[in-house]
């Protein structure tokens, strides 16, 4: 369980998040999503199960609702999920 600094805030830095670019760190700082949306909230919910995560044909991991070129689109499949997840189906519905 990560540190609570504050009891009902999540630390700055949640155990989900690692590494990120600095615009990222800072919308994790904010609690956001590293790309921004605020986060969905469910424990066990991540970008690597999620239907609109993919990857470039050059093998970054992107969210294609987010995605452009740069480094800080890249996502991480263990990232928590923000609200516009939807479930992959290779995932199962649980
Ligand atoms: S839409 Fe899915 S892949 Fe994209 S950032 Fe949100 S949870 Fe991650």
């Amino acid at each position: 369980m990560a540190e609570r600094l504050i009891e009902g805030l999540e630390p700055l830095r949640p155990e989900w998040f690692q590494g990120g670019t600095r615009s990222q760190k800072g919308n994790v700082a904010r609690g956001l999503h590293p790309l921004g949306s605020p986060l969905l909230g469910i424990p066990g919910h991540t970008c690597g199960s999620c239907v609109h995560a993919g990857k470039t044909a050059r093998g970054h991991k992107k969210c294609r609702i987010n995605h452009t070129h740069g480094a800080a689109t890249d996502i991480r499949w263990k990232w928590a999920a923000c609200m516009h997840y939807e479930r992959s189906v290779a995932h199962g519905q649980g």
